[in-house]
């Protein structure tokens, strides 16, 4: 009798899953029938949403509440849809460079305002009131930075509650009293699967409610609803999930919210090849958030065991735009050997609306236990600094005119432009404009913090260059290139 039921208990679950499986595949399959065109860089702004947020504003059975402003005086709104019982609350950006759910909301909203999926958004909607906060911190989007104009960051204001910004979500979550809280956020680039090449594309956390991380209802809760999505990204991300340290921290929101009675779920957008917008994590984050959605509303995620959530990997930070292995390294007559670490951090142009990479060295010596994006294995190749290149330019529209790859394959990595304007940033050519007081350097040391140019030589030859922590095979002129750099 027990197998039985065991049995019968099992087949449900499964038949269960299998129909998620289903619409989570079909929103996969019919995503850019939803998003949202208008915003498609990460860099978004307060003025970008409010079109967004107002078509919705009179429409049958939305509601749409103006629940704040921020320091400077930007509106914070609430888009609430759906008549059921249990309350779900989704807010999105509470640190402003960390736009990419932001995006996927607004793609969740086109979703429930079209004619498509009518069984389960019905299902949904009676089920939930689904309730979206996106852009919690407007102040610090428009300048593209994590904290808000106080200078404090959101998440540690959850018991002090000095910022606008964190009263306002305090004061929802209080009025929703909410079963469910999805807690949005990006995570740096270089996270990844812990002892693996993979990015952690997603990270997630069922954040604990006390110091002993005790599991109670709440938090179990928020833990097979993670596992749940974790099921979903190994299928069009394998391996790139990593799961936060679940250390209490008494000031941060996630672990109030557990504690007030709201299961939280952190959702952490991280990295993923080739995708520095991350348009592709942001459908991930659609699709995810939207299978979630349907399962509390079918309660399926009931069935889930939580040992499950323990064995997602945990979450690391050992991977680097580009790792160059085994390279040999001259330096006062001798050679050595060793990895270099690269990283591309972003510079924001005037406005915060655009940006251009100014690489670092961030590691050198035996980075055996990290990881690239790329990574170059150097064995037999000799690092020497580039040369300056003997014939001036006049404008940064003659490097267009010239056959940068044949200066290139002489080691030419550095040209002098007579004056150069205040306003230009970057090279757009793979070649570093210098002014003709730039001394450029005639050995090459490498250290933590230095410009990665450098080109790589065998047997006498240049078959590789690095422009600005960027890899380019001089021969064959391929590699991912986005700009080099002015030095003045
Ligand atoms: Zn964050």
């Amino acid at each position: 009798m027990k197998i039985r039921i065991t049995i019968i208990t099992v087949l449900c679950s499964m038949s269960l899953l299998s129909q998620e499986k289903d619409i989570t595949t079909s929103l996969y399959d019919t995503y850019e029938k939803y998003k949202e065109t208008s915003i498609t860089k990460r860099r978004i702004k307060h003025q970008d949403i409010q079109p967004l947020i107002s078509q919705y504003k009179g429409k049958e059975g939305y509601t749409v509440k103006k629940v704040g402003e921020s320091i400077e005086g930007r509106s914070i709104s609430l888009i609430s849809i759906g008549t059921g019982g249990t309350d779900v609350f989704l807010w999105s950006q509470m640190h402003g460079d960390e736009p990419t759910a932001t995006q996927a909301i607004f793609d969740i909203l086109i979703f429930f305002d079209s004619d498509d999926f009518k069984t389960e958004k019905e299902e949904i909607l009676s089920n939930l009131r689904l309730h979206f906060l996106p852009m919690l911190n407007p102040d610090g989007a428009e300048v593209f930075q994590r904290r808000n104009t106080l200078g404090i960051d959101i998440n540690r204001d959850a018991l002090q509650l000095q910022s606008p910004e964190g009263q306002i979500l305090k004061r929802v979550r209080d009025s929703l009293n909410a079963d469910f809280g999805f807690n949005l956020h990006d995570q740096s680039t270089y996270y990844n699967a812990e002892r693996t090449a993979k990015p952690a594309t997603i990270s997630y956390l069922a954040p604990a409610y006390n110091y002993e991380k005790d599991i109670n209802e709440v938090r179990s809760n928020a833990m097979k609803i993670i596992v749940f999505m974790n099921r979903i990204i190994q299928k069009y991300a394998p391996g790139q999930v990593g799961r936060y340290n679940d250390d209490f921290e008494p000031r941060a929101f996630g672990d109030n919210i557990q504690k007030w009675g709201t299961s939280a779920i952190l959702i952490e957008s991280g990295g993923y090849a080739n995708d520095p917008e991350k348009q592709e994590i942001r459908k991930l984050n659609y699709v995810s958030i939207l299978s979630a959605i349907y399962t509390i509303s079918n309660k399926s995620y009931e069935a889930i065991a939580i040992d499950d959530y323990e064995k997602i990997p945990e979450n690391d930070r050992k991977l680097f735009d580009l790792k160059i292995e085994n390279i040999n390294y001259p330096l006062l007559g001798n050679i050595y050997k060793m990895d270099i670490g690269i990283q591309r951090p972003e510079v924001d142009k005037k406005k915060h609306s655009d940006f251009w990479y100014s690489s670092r060295i961030m590691d050198l010596g035996d980075l055996s236990t990290y990881y690239g994006y790329e990574t170059f294995n150097a064995s037999g190749y000799t690092i020497k600094p580039g040369k300056l290149y003997p014939t001036k330019i006049s404008s940064l529209n003659e490097l267009t005119t010239i056959d940068i790859y044949s200066l290139l394959e002489k080691g030419y990595l550095y040209v002098t432009l007579n004056t150069i304007s205040k306003e230009a940033l970057a090279s757009p050519a793979p070649i570093n404009v210098v002014s003709s007081t730039f001394e450029t350097p005639t050995d090459l040391r490498l250290n933590i913090g230095v410009n990665p140019t450098f080109y790589l030589e065998k047997n006498g030859e240049i078959e590789y260059v690095v422009i600005n922590g960027f890899l380019i095979n001089v021969k064959d002129k391929k590699g991912h290139f986005s700009n080099a750099m002015i030095f003045r």
